[in-house]
C-alpha cells in the first residue's frame, strides 16, 4: 500500500539538519584515536617503539617479548580513552570489513578480574570465521583461518573498541583477504622501483606506492530508503520512471551543499579526523543527491584501510542523520553513477614523486622512465585491469553516462604525446653526444614546463595522467581499492623489473652507456605500447570501433571480463611477482563469479516480488476504479456512453497489456533462474545469469515504469524517483 510511501515523505519533509558543534580545530583532532608516533613514544619503551617502526618501515619481525610490551602499551592507552574491547580488524573477500570484539576483561580466580591484552592476542588470532568466502581454499571442516597483525597500518580506536589492522590467511598461508596480496604487491613494486631508481639516484632505498581515492556516494533519507525494497536489498532501484527533471540542468554539480547533507559531512569529517583519515575535499557531484569525498593521498596500504574504514563510518554516521548512504555504482537509471577514482603514484624515501618531473635532466629522465613503464604495463595487462574493476554493480556504470567505457586506455595529453613522438625517433643503438644533449634539453627538459600548465583534461579516459599521478577512473564506488592497487602495483613492478633487465643487458652486452640504454629501451616501449594511448572521447561510439581495430578488449559484462583473472599470463605474472599463487588466483575468480551470480539472483527475486506483489495488484485496483467509472457512465449515458468512456477504456486496455507482459516475463525469468541454479560450474552459472536472467530486468522494468505513468499517484506504492532524488 502507498501508506509507507506517504509516511516516509512526511517524515523526510519534517527533518531538520543535525546540529554539529566544532570546538577543537581539525588539526588538533587529527589522529587522536590512532596509536601513532606520538602515542607510541608516550606508551612504549624505546625498544618496543623502535621495533614497531622497523617492522613498519623495513618489514622486520617483532619478537614475542617485545610484542608483550607493545600490547601492554596499547592496552593502557586504549583504557585511558574508555576502551573496553579489542578486535583484529580485517577485510575478508565479502567486501565489508570484519571485526569480532573481545573484552580486555579476564577473571583471575577468587572472584577477581583484571584487564589483560597480551602480545599473543595482538600478534595473531584465530577467529572462527568459517562463513567468509574462501573459494575452496579453506574447507569449513578445517575452519582454520587466522588473522595476523599488520604493523604498517596503525591500530585505532573505533567507538569503544581497539582495532588492530590484520591480514587474514589460511593456516597454509594462502590469502583470504584483500590486504595480503596488496602487501605483497607493494613489496614487489618497492623492490622493482628501488632498483630502477638506482640508475638515477643512489640514495633511494625504498619506494612506496601512494593512493588518493575519491569516494562518490548518494545520500537518501532513511525513511524513503525503507520504502523501497529494491534499494534496501540490492542497493539500487530496479524500477522507477525518470523524473521530468534529472541532471539536465547541471544545477547540482559543485552547487551549494544541502544543509542536512552538509551537517552529515561535517560530522563524518570530524570522526575521520579522530581516526586519522585525512579527508580534505567535499562537494556535490553531478546527479541530484550525489556527493564526493576525497582525502589527502597516503601510502597505499594505509589509504586502502582508510577507505574501508570510511565506508563503514559513513554508514554509521548516516544513522545519526537519518540518511542511508548508497555506495552502489548505479542506484538510479538515467543519471550519473558513482565511482572511486584511484589516484596513484610512486614516491621514494628521498621525497621524490616518481611521476613528477624534477629540476635536473636526470630527474626528468627518471620521470620519463616511470611514466613510460607505467603505460607499457597498462598496455600489456589491459584485460587484467578491466577484470579488476568488474562487478555486477559496476557493469551498469562502465559505458553508461559519465563513466569511462569498459575499454582500458591511457590518456596523457597532447603535449606529452608530442614528447613521446619525439622519443620514438631516438637512434637505434648508441646516441651521438649531440643527439643526447638535444634530447635532454629540448625534449625531456621541456617536460616540467609542459606539466606546469597541463590544463589538458579528459574525463572520459579510464586511466589518465593528471600532471603528477595517474588516475584510474574506472574503479567502482563499492570496490575495495585493494583490488585495483594490487593489480596496478603488480603490473608496474613486473614492467620495471623487465625494464631493468633489458637496460642492464644493453649496458653489459652491447657496452652502451646507461643513458643510451635507457633511451633505447624507452623508445621500444613507446612504440610497442602505442595502441593503449587514446586522447579522444572515450564515450563516443567511434572509440568502440577504433578500439576494436586496435585489438583492445571491450568486455561489457563481468563474467566475460573476469576470464582475464585466470589467464595463463595473469597466473604467471602473480607467481613471478610472488603476489598470489595459482590456487589463490583461482579461488578469487570463483568467489567473484559466485558473487556475481548471487547478486543477479537477488535482484531477480526482488524485481519479481515487486512486479507481482506491488505493481500488479495496485494496477488492478486502479483498473477496477476505471471499470466502475465506465459502468457508471454507461448507466448515465446509456447508448452514448462510449463517447464519454473512450479514454478510460483505453487505459484499462493498456493496463491489461502491461500486466500481461510483466507476468509472462516474470514467469520466464523464474524459469531462467531455476535453470541457472542447476548449473554446477561457477563460470557457466554466472554466464547463465548474465545472458539468460538479466535481460528480463529491462523488459519487466519497462512495463512497470509505463504503469507508473498510468496509475493514480495516490495509490502508487513505490516512492518515485522525483521523491527519492529531490526531497530533502
Ligand atoms: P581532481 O582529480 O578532482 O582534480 P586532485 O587532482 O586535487 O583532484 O586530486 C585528487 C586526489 O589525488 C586527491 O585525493 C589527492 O590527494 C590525490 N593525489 C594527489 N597527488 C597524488 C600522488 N602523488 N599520489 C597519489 N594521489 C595523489
Ligand atoms: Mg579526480
Amino acid at each position: 500500500m502507498a501508506i509507507l510511501r506517504f509516511q516516509a515523505l512526511k517524515e523526510t519533509l519534517n527533518r531538520k539538519p543535525v546540529k554539529i558543534e566544532e570546538t577543537d580545530r581539525r588539526s588538533e583532532l587529527f589522529g587522536r584515536n590512532v596509536f601513532n608516533e606520538t602515542v607510541m613514544r608516550q606508551f612504549l619503551t624505546k625498544e618496543a617503539y623502535q621495533s614497531v617502526r622497523d617492522a613498519s618501515l623495513k618489514g622486520t619481525k617483532i619478537s614475542r617479548g617485545v610484542a608483550d610490551h607493545i600490547s601492554t602499551g596499547m592496552k593502557e592507552w586504549a583504557i585511558s580513552k574508555g576502551v573496553t574491547h579489542y578486535t583484529h580488524w580485517f577485510q575478508p573477500l565479502t567486501g565489508a570489513t570484519a571485526e569480532k570484539h573481545d573484552a580486555f576483561f579476564e577473571t583471575i580466580g577468587d572472584g577477581l578480574a583484571i584487564e589483560k591484552f597480551g602480545g599473543t592476542q595482538l600478534v595473531q588470532q584465530e577467529p572462527d570465521a568459517s562463513s567468509f568466502p574462501h573459494g575452496g581454499i579453506r574447507n569449513t571442516f578445517e575452519a582454520r583461518g587466522y588473522t595476523a597483525w599488520d604493523p604498517t597500518s596503525p591500530a585505532f580506536i573505533y567507538g569503544t573498541t581497539l582495532c588492530i589492522p590484520t591480514v587474514y590467511v589460511s593456516y597454509t598461508g594462502e590469502a583470504l583477504d584483500y590486504k595480503t596480496p596488496l602487501l605483497r604487491a607493494l613489496q614487489a613494486v618497492d623492490s622493482a622501483s628501488t632498483a630502477v631508481c638506482k640508475y638515477f639516484d643512489k640514495n633511494v632505498t625504498k619506494v612506496i606506492a601512494t593512493l588518493g581515492w575519491e569516494q562518490e556516494y548518494f545520500l537518501i533519507d532513511s525513511a524513503l530508503y525503507a520504502s523501497r525494497p529494491d534499494l534496501q536489498l540490492s542497493g539500487r532501484t530496479l524500477l522507477g520512471h525518470s523524473p521530468a527533471k534529472g541532471q539536465q540542468l547541471d544545477d547540482h554539480y559543485f552547487g551549494s551543499i544541502p544543509s542536512r547533507a552538509l551537517a552529515y559531512m561535517r560530522d563524518l569529517e570530524i570522526e575521520c579526523m579522530l581516526l586519522g583519515i585525512p579527508v580534505k575535499t567535499r562537494h556535490n557531484e553531478v546527479a541530484p543527491n550525489q556527493f564526493e569525498l576525497a582525502p589527502i593521498f597516503e601510502e597505499a596500504n594505509l589509504a586502502v584501510d582508510h577507505n574501508s574504514l570510511l565506508m563503514d563510518l559513513m554508514d554509521k554516521i548516516g544513522e545519526r542523520h537519518n540518511f542511508k548512504v548508497l555506495f552502489h555504482e548505479k542506484p538510479f537509471a538515467g543519471i550519473n553513477g558513482s565511482g572511486k577514482h584511484n589516484n596513484w603514484s610512486l614516491s621514494t624515501d628521498t621525497g621524490t614523486n616518481l611521476l613528477s618531473p624534477g629540476s635536473t635532466p636526470m630527474k626528468n629522465l627518471q620521470f620519463l622512465a616511470f611514466f613510460v613503464n607505467t603505460i607499457k604495463a597498462v598496455h600489456d595487462h589491459e584485460e587484467l585491469l578491466r577484470a579488476t574493476i568488474a562487478s555486477a554493480s559496476n557493469d551498469h556504470r562502465l559505458g553508461a553516462n559519465e563513466a569511462p567505457p569498459a575499454i582500458i586506455s591511457a590518456f596523457i595529453g597532447s603535449q606529452l604525446t608530442d614528447v613521446l613522438n619525439e622519443l620514438e625517433k631516438v637512434t637505434d643503438g648508441k646516441l651521438s653526444p649531440q643527439e643526447k644533449t638535444d634530447l635532454k634539453l629540448n625534449v625531456v627538459g621541456k617536460i616540467p614546463e609542459i606539466l606546469l600548465d597541463n590544463t589538458d583534461r579528459n574525463r572520459t579516459s579510464s586511466f589518465a595522467f593528471t600532471g603528477n599521478k595517474f588516475e584510474f577512473r574506472a574503479v567502482g564506488s563499492t570496490a575495495n581499492c585493494a583490488n585495483a592497487m594490487t593489480v596496478l602495483n603488480t603490473i608496474v613492478a613486473k614492467q620495471l623489473k623487465d625494464f631493468k633487465k633489458s637496460v642492464d643487458a644493453l649496458i653489459k652486452d652491447k657496452g652502451m652507456k646507461k643513458d643510451d640504454a635507457i633511451f633505447n629501451i624507452l623508445r621500444d616501449y613507446i612504440k610497442k605500447s602505442k595502441k593503449i594511448r587514446f586522447e579522444g572521447d572515450g564515450y563516443a561510439d567511434a572509440w568502440q570501433v577504433e578500439a576494436e581495430k586496435r585489438g583492445l578488449s571491450n568486455h561489457k559484462t563481468t563474467p566475460q571480463a573476469l576470464k582475464a583473472k585466470v589467464s595463463k599470463q595473469t597466473i604467471d605474472l602473480y607467481k613471478e611477482m610472488k603476489v598470489m599463487n595459482k590456487r589463490e588466483v583461482e579461488a578469487r575468480h570463483e568467489i567473484e563469479l559466485e558473487d556475481y551470480s548471487m547478486r543477479i539472483q537477488i535482484e531477480g527475486r526482488i524485481l519479481g516480488d515487486i512486479a507481482r506483489n506491488h505493481v500488479i495488484p495496485t494496477c488492478i485496483r486502479y483498473q477496477n476504479v476505471l471499470i466502475e467509472n465506465v459502468r457508471g457512465l454507461k448507466e448515465i449515458f446509456e447508448e452514448n456512453f462510449k463517447k464519454h468512456s473512450k479514454e478510460q477504456i483505453g487505459i484499462i486496455e493498456a493496463i491489461s497489456g502491461h500486466i500481461e507482459h510483466i507476468n509472462a516475463d516474470v514467469s520466464k525469468m523464474i524459469e531462467a533462474r531455476k535453470a541457472a541454479n542447476k548449473i554446477e560450474d561457477a563460470e557457466k552459472r554466472a554466464f547463465a545469469y548474465c545472458d539468460n536472467v538479466k535481460p528480463f530486468f529491462e523488459e519487466i522494468r519497462y512495463h512497470c515504469d509505463k504503469l507508473e505513468l498510468l496509475v493514480d499517484d495516490e495509490i502508487w506504492p513505490l516512492t518515485k524517483y522525483r521523491e527519492l532524488l529531490f526531497t530533502r
